[in-house]
């Protein structure tokens, strides 16, 4: 036998020896009876769920689930079964983690790592990861000779916005000098190698939630992970059987396995390669995932990548802060004639960083282009909160006049000052909208002054009539709605119908971010369609829609309704913002937002609710949908609009309530209809509910039965 596949044998025959001899114990201590979860999935384990179709529930269904991992090792010389054997280490993985979960309290609590990674954090990663704002997924294991070596690799993937999760002590090596946590896209899971699992259940469950590939199509599962999960693993240090094994499980999946030590002929091409100069060690390992980088060179003393984004600035480690609290705020961006603009000219009026600890800050950016438009302006504006947050050392909250960014101690000692901020705008303006913007110039007032005059005489001018104008634009109103493909890199199937009062599901685009978008790329993710060809107005079914959408799924999805959710809803990817879902005993809709984890009146909790949709399939009752889509005369139109809604979490009841009363007193004269809308600290069971609602006079209760 070749040294590589003894090596795997002789891991997934451990790992298999002491799952096995795990789950007796658990049985033995628990009874077969005991029930057994992750936390917060309604994929039950998911690397078995997802191969087998199996649903573990008791500690009882692992005692089966232990004899077909045991199948899956054949100890037969051939790279392929041994691979085979590497995904029984996986389930073994998976199993000896949940165990660890058997007592129902968080096993991972006081450790370094966070362990199982919850279902909302992957719908969560759906949209950064499909705009490439995140280009890929480092898996980071063991111990580095020299920690110096691993905290340098995690700081460049870091750097280049990978998501990187950690295993093993390089967690501590890297704790060392590297900024922790999902905000900073560094992650660490867990000491044992066992705890790999939880980044591999990560791209299983995207499968699941993404690419609608059913439970027991190992084949299917395989493909996805394969061609639409960028990851790829890392090892560091020596390596033994039990490392090679869980290795050969990712290379069945798809993930190539870096090596830092020389592994000589026993290198498998593309798969498993040694590099053991850790300098070529990133290089090497993009390469081999064919993940692209794209790098904004920017003459500033601070790093900017869109892993600081999160980024948090306590109040010791400020160095000056602008807030519109103390201080005038205001930010815009304004279109003027080309002969007005003078390009790259930068104008700063006021004290600097190093003059003053708080500061006003008017941030005015006046654009000039022969295909730019006024409607792109707020597009643009919207961009700074994210621009000025990948500046390492700086933190950016709010918009328009209510703003407030903070500079760090070592920001400033680095060398940051005011100018940079212009530098980074007029830079990322030129970027990223240089198919509209020819010219550009940027004014940084930070006098307070002068602040405010801007902000009283120009900017609150121009808000206005701009809110005049979104306020006035509706479905009606224009002459064309968009598709997004984007979230097709992960949902082959999906495509969302972008309009005026139906934005993206994922809550980022809007009709005017798809108008952006499709004027910046002709031939990129948004296409028009042009509005015609109307079958039925009731629940906004259009040929062209039709035909649209037809040819943006390859003939996946050939009908879909703008406004229902019982008839050909529009299809989810699984990123959504919010899920709404019908509740048959009072005939109304409820609506949950991806943040939060309690229970519903339906019986399910959010994940076990978007479980129901997702992958680009269309599921009537069930649909996935912006938050700010909860308001708009067109939720479920079709049903009757906003008024089936019945019950919401409280912290998504608050957000939305003041535009969902406007909204019922337009359309029904209701007063404070939100109040009429139950949440979890009413009551989470449905014949409460119904209760409740009859005693508030809710008027889903005069509508017409949904089914
Ligand atoms: Fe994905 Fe739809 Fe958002 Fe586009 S609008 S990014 S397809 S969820
Ligand atoms: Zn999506």
């Amino acid at each position: 036998m070749s040294v590589l596949t003894d090596l795997i044998y002789g891991g997934s025959n451990a790992v298999a020896g002491l799952t096995e001899g795990a789950v007796n114990d658990a049985i033995a201590k628990y009874g077969a009876d005991h029930a057994i979860a992750f936390p917060d999935t309604a994929y039950f384990f998911p690397t078995i769920y997802a191969a087998t179709g199996v649903k573990v529930k008791t500690l009882g269904d692992l005692s089966a689930c232990v004899g077909v991992l045991k199948s899956l090792i054949t100890n037969q010389e051939d790279l392929g079964q041994a691979l085979n054997a590497g995904l029984a280490t996986a389930v073994g993985a998976e199993i000896i983690e949940g165990l660890k979960y058997a007592e129902g309290t968080n096993p991972y609590e006081n450790e370094s790592g966070i362990g199982f990674v919850p279902d909302p954090i992957i719908r969560s990663l759906g949209v950064p990861l499909v705009t490439g704002d995140i280009p890929g997924v480092a898996v980071v294991l063991g111990k580095a000779d020299n920690a110096a070596d691993v905290v340098k690799v995690v700081k460049d993937y870091q750097s280049k916005g990978i998501l990187t999760f950690l295993v093993g002590d390089c967690i501590e090596q890297v704790a060392e000098g590297v900024k922790m946590g999902l905000e900073y896209r560094v992650v660490p899971l867990g000491h044992d190698v066992t705890a790999v699992i939880h980044v591999v259940t990560v791209a299983i469950r995207a499968a699941l939630i993404f690419g609608n590939v059913q439970p027991g199509d190992l084949a299917g599962l395989l493909d996805y992970t394969k061609n639409r999960v960028p990851a790829f693993v890392n090892t560091f240090g020596a390596i033994d059987a039990v490392v090679v094994s869980a290795g050969a499980g990712a290379i069945a999946l798809g993930f190539p396995v870096i090596v830092d030590i020389d592994l000589g002929e026993n290198q498998v091409p593309g798969a498993l390669v040694s590099v053991c100069d850790h300098d070529n060690t990133v290089a090497t390992s993009l390469e081999l995932r064919n993940i692209k980088i794209k790098v904004t060179e920017l003459p500033i003393p601070v790093a900017f990548a869109a892993a600081f984004e999160g980024e948090i600035i306590r109040k010791a480690d400020m160095h000056n802060e602008c807030w519109s609290s103390k201080n005038p705020t205001a930010e815009l961006v304004v279109m003027r004639e080309l002969s007005e603009v003078e390009d790259h000219k930068i104008t700063i009026i006021g004290p600097d960083l190093d003059e003053a600890k708080d500061l006003a800050l008017a941030t005015f950016v006046e654009v000039a282009g022969k295909k730019m438009q006024v409607d792109f302006e707020s597009v643009i504006e919207r961009k700074f909160h994210a621009w000025f947050n990948y500046m390492e050392g700086v933190m950016h909250t709010g918009q328009r006049n209510q703003v407030r960014v903070r500079v760090s101690n070592a920001a400033y000692d680095a060398g940051l000052r005011i100018r940079d901020f212009a530098e980074v705008l007029y830079v990322m303006v030129k970027n990223e909208f240089d198919a509209v913007v020819d010219k550009c110039q940027v004014t940084i007032i930070t006098d307070a002054a002068e602040a405010a005059k801007f902000r009283d005489e120009l900017a609150m001018h121009r808000y206005t009539l701009r809110d005049d104008r979104l306020a006035s634009m509706s479905d009606e109103s224009v002459d064309r709605y968009y598709t997004c493909i984007l979230c097709q890199s992960f949902a082959p199937a999906h495509c969302c119908v972008v309009t005026p009062e139906r934005l993206g599901l994922c809550g980022a685009v809007s009709w005017l971010d798809a108008k952006a978008t499709n004027e910046l790329d002709p031939n990129g993710p948004c296409q028009p369609i042009v509005k015609k060809g109307l079958i039925d107005e009731r629940t906004g079914r259009y040929e062209e829609v039709n035909r649209m959408v037809a040819e943006a799924t390859h003939g996946a999805v050939e009908n879909v309704t703008l406004y229902s959710i019982l008839e050909d809803p529009m299809t989810s990817c699984g990123c959504f913002e919010c899920i709404c879902g019908i509740e048959p005993v009072s005939n109304g809709v409820i609506v949950v937002n991806r943040e939060y984890k309690g229970m519903t009146p339906s019986g399910m909790t959010f994940g076990e609710l978007a479980s129901c949709t997702g992958g680009g399939v269309q599921t009537p009752g069930y649909m996935g949908h912006g938050r700010h889509f909860i308001a708009s005369k067109k939720f479920c139109a079709a049903e009757g609009g906003i008024e089936r809604i019945v019950w919401m979490p409280k912290e998504l009841k608050d957000d939305v309530g003041e535009r969902l009363n406007a909204t019922a007193k337009e359309l029904y004269g209701i007063e404070n209809f939100a109040d009429m809308i139950a949440d979890e600290t009413i009551t989470t069971d449905c014949e409460e509910l119904l209760g409740w609602l009859s005693e508030k006079g809710h008027p889903v209760l005069g509508l017409e039965p949904l089914m």
